[in-house]
């Protein structure tokens, strides 16, 4: 499902301007590794196969250990007979397929996130040294002859205003005024731009509408905490937040973004400046990391809430304890009072009934202890689940009713885009007369007449 996710989210991606003009076999092959870059996964990460010595460890030299196992099983599957779509490609198409899909999948190796976010920094200063404008990317002449035959008119008219001119003109000409940079070879190009498209769609739960990155985000903490459950059973170093007794989701969620994603995607939505890519994006990863926030403020509250329960309980048991010592002690008194020389003869009796009565405080004390002990945690545990579903169940009647009503409106605009139509005006107004008849009463009345 994870590979699907990154395919479409990929493809996504390569609807923005800035990946026009790339090779079509160079894009397939981006497509493919999308979709194939997690294929075979263990469920665990490279640390796990490197500390365990693993077969694919071995294998590997512990060197992007899962990521070469990905692009080798993804080319054995190609040459499985029926399989091979390249059937039929020069040596050198297959060649340059397999370099574009071995260098995507590899780029997911998150030990080199860093590598990569310095990679995409560079490309964007190469972006703005070129003084490429990314509304003009893609144009060639020959789509645009008419552009160019006005703009061939602005630069003999207006040499003076060069800026103004280059604004008017159209890619090609922009590439034959400016300095060179990776943006003139659109081969170079794919194979930086498509690896980061890949690495970008692997990364972009967080940078979905809320609802759909709520469930991402709870399947990947329950892998990771998976992992810490099979670290301790194999004893090997348990990772940090991989240890479900020891982390929440708010907090690794918080950390990830801020650490991670937000720095990424400010770099990654400068190369999507369009106003359903790199602006959405950014809206969803700022949405999502404020309700992390909430979401850990709850819980550190509730834990707080859990202590003071936890106090009380203990509090409780101490009382219970020193008000049992104090019977104990008063029994012992009317014992001593019992064996006075009047009484001596019954004392086997006395001393019986006593014994008896000593044993029952004693077992009731016993009892009492052993109901006291288990209540701190049984009732921490029943309060901490009350307040995680809780959590659970604000997000879903909150925030995904919501979030649908959006997803539906944004679907509808997309629609209306792509089949290149205006939004239908009459419609907007019916809708939003039918909104307005729902949220009157009289006329909600006269409709049911
Ligand atoms: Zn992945």
């Amino acid at each position: 499902m994870h590979g699907v996710d990154v395919l479409v989210n990929t493809n996504y991606y390569l609807k923005s301007k800035i990946f026009e003009g790339l090779g079509d076999l160079d894009v397939f092959a981006c497509l493919v590794s999308a979709a194939c870059h997690d294929v075979g996964h263990p469920g665990n990460n490279n640390p796990f196969e490197i500390n365990l010595e693993s077969e694919l460890a071995v294998r590997y030299n512990d060197i992007s250990v899962l990521e070469n196992m990905h692009a080798a099983k993804t080319w054995e599957i190609l040459k499985r007979p029926g399989c091979d779509f390249l059937e039929g490609r020069s040596v050198a198409e297959r060649r340059r397929f397999r370099l574009v899909l071995i260098e995507a999948i590899l780029a997911t190796d998150m030990s080199k996130h860093k590598r990569q976010q310095d990679m995409l920094a560079e490309l964007i200063d190469d972006l703005a040294v070129a003084g490429i404008d990314l509304e003009l990317w893609g144009q060639s002449d020959s789509e645009d002859a008419e552009e160019e035959h006005k703009d061939n008119d602005l630069i003999e008219n207006n040499m003076e205003d060069q800026k103004a001119m280059e604004n008017q003109l159209t890619a090609d000409q922009q590439a034959e005024i400016r300095q060179p940079s990776v943006f003139d070879n659109k081969q170079e190009l794919a194979l930086v731009l498509l690896p980061l498209a890949v690495h970008t769609a692997d990364l972009s739960n967080p940078a979905k509408s809320l609802p759909i990155y709520q469930i991402w985000a709870s399947y990947v903490m329950e892998e990771f905490w998976a992992q810490g459950d099979k670290e301790k059973e194999k004893s090997i170093p348990v990772t940090q937040v991989y240890d479900r007794d020891k982390t929440d989701l708010p907090t690794c969620q918080t950390g990830f973004i801020n650490h991670v994603i937000k720095p990424w995607f400010d770099l990654w939505t400068r190369l999507l400046p369009e106003k359903h890519a790199g602006p959405l994006f950014s809206e969803n990863v700022n949405i999502n990391l404020e309700f992390m926030k909430k979401e850990l403020e709850r819980i550190k509250a509730a834990k707080e809430k859990m202590l003071t329960v936890h106090a009380d309980i203990k509090q409780e048991e101490k009382n219970s304890s020193t008000s049992n010592t104090h019977n104990q002690q008063n029994i012992t008194e009317s014992k001593e009072d019992n064996k006075s020389p009047e009484t001596k003869p019954s004392s086997t009796k006395n001393e019986d009934n006593n014994a008896n009565n000593h044993t029952t405080i004693r077992s009731e004390h016993s009892n009492t202890n052993k109901e006291i002990e288990p209540i701190p945690s049984s009732r921490g545990r029943e309060f901490r689940n009350s307040v995680l579903n809780a959590t659970f169940d604000d997000i879903l009647k909150t925030q995904i009713l919501k979030q649908q009503r959006d997803m539906e409106e944004l679907r509808k605009r997309q629609m209306q885009l792509d089949e290149g139509t205006q939004i239908d005006e009459t419609d907007v107004s019916h809708h939003n007369h039918k909104e307005r008849d729902n949220n009157n009463p009289s006329v909600n009345a006269n409709t049911h007449q």
